[in-house]
């Protein structure tokens, strides 16, 4: 995809979505550290009806770590994976104590020591708590990027690379968002959402799916619900 259609590609995303935010709800960088960990292999759906038990209880390191693992295990025992994610949570909060005066660290190098923490996370932490404009690649932004012709790769690594040297600086910092989102809600894995996606001319694809065997797009590009900027305090939804 040559650069004319790639800054397209980001103007009409984010004219159908000005500022598109991540699904998890939190308040503080340390909520979206533990909503994060929580939500490998899972659903943003289903960690937040986690957390929104878990928060009000204990939303500091202090206080999650002094639930322990079975404490924890209490409130997200219907998190698949559930028992690895609690003991990398309850390790990732003795560590935050010892070594970071329980703050979230703001140095890829320091999150990627945490038990829990990949490169994604890391990732999504400095971009979504910190405002770097990194390029978290999970499975929807992998395969957008790759049928769209927008940055493709036979690796996560390789397409995270590629977006962040050919996506436009101005678009830098919200990208990931809306190339996940169309992902999640339009070019859906199996069957996706062309005839309805509001780039479809600029998509390279060349197996798009048509007309008449195609699932009406719930929404070009659904707006996803507020979030935090930043780390900023936010109202979670009822
Ligand atoms: S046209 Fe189809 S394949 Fe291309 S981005 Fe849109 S939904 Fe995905």
């Amino acid at each position: 995809m040559n650069a004319t259609r790639r800054r397209q590609l980001f103007e009409r995303l984010r004219s159908a979505n000005p500022e598109p935010r991540t699904e998890l709800e939190y308040s503080t960088p340390f909520e979206l550290l533990v909503a994060v960990i929580l939500s490998a292999q899972a659903t943003d759906k289903g960690v937040n009806l986690a957390t929104r038990r878990l928060f009000p209880v204990a939303n500091t390191p202090q206080a999650i770590h002094d639930l322990g693992v079975d404490g924890l295990a209490g409130y997200v025992r219907t998190i698949g994976l559930y028992p690895g994610k609690t003991r990398n949570i309850i390790a990732t909060c003795r560590l935050l104590l010892e070594q970071h005066a329980g703050e979230v660290p703001h140095d890829r190098e320091s999150l990627e020591a945490l038990p829990g923490v990949g490169r994604k996370t890391a990732n999504v932490i400095l971009n979504c708590a910190f405002g770097e404009p990194t390029m978290p690649v999970d499975t929807h932004i992998f395969r957008v990027a790759n049928r769209t012709g927008l940055a493709p790769g036979r690796t996560v690594r390789e397409v995270e690379e590629g977006l962040l040297a050919r996506v436009p600086q101005e678009f830098r910092q919200h990208a990931h968002h809306w190339l996940l989102l169309h992902g999640r809600y339009v070019c859906t894995a199996r069957r996706p959402a062309c005839p309805g996606c509001l780039i479809a001319d600029l998509c390279e694809y060349p197996d798009k799916t048509r007309a008449e065997a195609a699932t009406p797009a719930k929404a070009t590009q659904r707006a996803a619900p507020r979030a935090t900027p930043q780390g900023a305090p936010r109202r979670r939804r009822a």
